[in-house]
């Protein structure tokens, strides 16, 4: 099958699955009322993909039917394919103002990734390097949704997995069958789950949460709606009202669930690395497949970043802020972010490095160094367009109230601005509300700064990681350059 279109992404989510929602098991959560709205959002994304006018922007032909595939699966032999999935990236993410953190083009180039590092998992067993070629291939043609579990739940972070009072809890391996691996316990968080396909379980790229015995070794991938794995959400920041009141809430709320395994029963062939804790600890450091997701979620980064920009521009417009020297220097601070992520971007592709596995990759160093920047940066965004909003986002009544006769004339008059009447600019006001100060816009700030590990464990792994060797020694050139010379 080549790119879905939304309606069959819908239909392939209408199978079995376990997804616990607000004390209730949901039947179908394309038709559940407030789960059903995401849903409809990712299937316009995967509509884009058959538009006349995105289709060569989104997709290029499989290397194996020559039917036209997710360009987000490309494994990049030139630097011009890094380019072209970058567009890729952007043309997505700008439909949602980067606020859906786990669209599948990112798990797709992270798997790309990883079949193009098929000679690492062979280290395991020939076996485990076919076996994640055919699962790329598999996800490739088929087009579906993978999202990813990384983490244990948080049960004392001061001890390792063995060293919990009750080590059952991180998942582990519980034994084998012929059938496959049997795996029983939980993984803190996997974004996006009820929207999934595909369950992939890796180990940590974040040196925070390392295996420290064979049993928590391990990567494989599920289907979502294998017997035994259930999802329990969080709930749901979207209250099921309408839309104009909270506009990015009921598009985009791509939804956190934390990952039960009871006694799963994992096919042999989706088994892709298994016992071995070097190979499993050192799989995202060892291989490039990670630093292709991060290509993708930098993109997204851009997007979301131009979405401040856009949305604290026309609130600063419309009250008459933008006149203002020191609006104009706070605005100055989001176009300063919006263009060192561009930059980022551009360097990292123009100095692209060619891995041991014929793959282009985005120059590691400049792109870790982009995702270290963003979950210092977005905060300081979000509290920009609180500053420039200020009180104003409170005074933010809803369609009902806009709909009621007493009180909407007043609402028409006494809410105007410089440039916009009542009406208009409350629908802004709600907007930039629901991007600054709702419960969603808290969790796109919890997600920035943590989705991709703890920063500071990035950054402490930014320096240790680091090539310093040239400019120490220069330094110490330059201290015996300046010594004193020795007495006569
Ligand atoms: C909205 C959201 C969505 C997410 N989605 C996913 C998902 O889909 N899949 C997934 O796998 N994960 C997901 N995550 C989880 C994310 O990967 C973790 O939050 C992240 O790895 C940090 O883990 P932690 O919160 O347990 O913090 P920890 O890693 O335990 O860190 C907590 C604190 O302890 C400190 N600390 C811990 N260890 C060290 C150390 N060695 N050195 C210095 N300081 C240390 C850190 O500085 C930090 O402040 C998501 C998180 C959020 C917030």
């Amino acid at each position: 099958m080549p790119a879905r279109t939304g309606a069959e992404y819908l239909d392939g989510l209408r199978g079995a699955r376990e997804v616990w929602f607000a004390g209730e098991r949901v039947g179908d959560v394309t038709r559940h009322p407030i789960l059903g709205r995401p849903a409809r959002t990712l299937a316009e994304l995967y509509d884009l993909q058959w538009s006349p006018e995105r289709r060569d922007l989104l997709t290029y032909p499989s290397p194996s039917t020559g039917r036209p595939v997710s360009l987000a699966f490309i494994q990049p032999r030139r630097v011009d394919d890094l380019v072209r999935r970058r567009g890729m990236f952007k043309t997505w993410a700008d439909e949602h103002g980067g606020l859906m953190g786990r669209t599948p083009d990112y798990l797709n180039a992270i798997l790309a990734g990883l079949a193009s590092a098929r000679a690492y998992f062979e280290k395991n067993g020939p076996e485990y390097g076919e076996r994640i070629v055919a699962y790329y291939e598999h996800c490739r043609e088929a087009d579906l949704c993978a999202t990813h579990t990384f983490v244990d739940p948080q049960i004392n972070r001061a001890r390792t997995q063995s060293q919990q009072a009750d080590p059952d809890v991180p998942l582990h391996i519980a034994g084998e069958s012929r059938e496959g691996l049997v795996v029983r316990g939980a993984r803190m968080l996997a974004t996006l789950a009820p929207y999934a396909d595909e369950l992939t379980v890796f180990p940590s790229p974040s040196r925070t949460h390392p295996s420290d015995a064979s049993r928590y070794a391990f990567a494989f991938a599920v289907p979502v709606s294998i017997p035994g794995l259930s999802f329990i959400c969080r709930e749901s920041f979207d209250t099921g009202g309408p839309a104009a009141d909270s506009p990015l809430t009921t598009r985009f709320e791509e939804m956190d669930a934390v990952a039960v395994f009871d006694d799963v029963v994992v096919p042999w062939d989706r088994v892709f690395l298994k016992g071995d804790i070097a190979l499993a600890n050192g799989l995202f450091r060892f291989t490039n497949a990670f630093t292709h997701g991060i290509h993708q979620f930098v993109t997204k980064n851009l997007a979301k970043a131009e979405l401040v920009l856009g949305v604290a521009s026309l609130v600063a417009e419309t009250i008459g802020r933008t006149e203002l020297p020191y609006y104009q220097q706070l605005l100055g601070e989001v176009v300063d972010a919006v263009e060192t992520l561009r930059a980022y971007l551009r360097a990292a592709e123009a100095d692209a490095v060619l891995d041991q596995h014929g793959d282009f990759v985005p120059n590691p160093d400049i792109i870790s160094t982009a995702r270290n920047f963003f979950p210092r940066v977005y905060p300081r965004l979000i509290e920009i367009l609180q500053l420039i909003g200020s009180g104003g986002l409170m005074a933010t009544p809803t369609e009902r109230d806009l709909a009621t006769p007493e009180i909407a004339g007043d609402i028409e008059r006494y809410y105007q601005s410089a440039t916009r009447m009542g009406k208009d600019r409350v629908r802004l006001f709600r907007l930039a509300w629901d991007l600054a100060c709702s419960s969603f816009a808290g969790r796109q700030v919890l997600y920035e700064r943590f989705f991709a590990g703890d920063l500071n464990v990035l950054m402490a792994g930014r320096f240790t990681a680091y090539d310093r060797s040239a400019v120490v020694e220069r330094v110490k050139a330059l201290l015996a350059r300046a010594a004193p010379p020795p007495a006569p």
